[in-house]
């Protein structure tokens, strides 16, 4: 595989980590979110955990479930807003 062939996973600090994303106690949060924030692609993770559709579980680009999801209602309803300004 070439550089221009790989995706934004081949780059996530988490790829070779031992902690759980999946865990969503306190301090299993603050540890993956301190990995997150130091990640070259946590745009990247957090846009694919919510576009086409949310996933549901997990800490992606940083954030726990509950705050993706209401990003998500926010972003779609400024998109919505802005296609009808259009
Ligand atoms: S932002 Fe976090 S969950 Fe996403 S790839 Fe990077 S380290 Fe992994």
């Amino acid at each position: 595989m070439n550089i221009e062939q790989e995706t934004w996973e081949s780059a996530a600090l988490c790829k070779d980590a031992s902690l759980d994303f999946y865990k969503l106690s306190p301090v299993n949060v603050a540890l993956c979110v301190e990995m997150c924030n130091a990640c070259p692609v946590k745009a990247e993770c957090l846009n694919a955990s919510m576009f086409p559709r949310l996933e549901e579980s997990g800490i992606w680009g940083g954030m726990r479930p509950e705050p993706r999801r209401s990003l998500r209602r926010r972003t779609m309803k400024a998109n919505s807003l802005a296609r009808q300004d259009a």
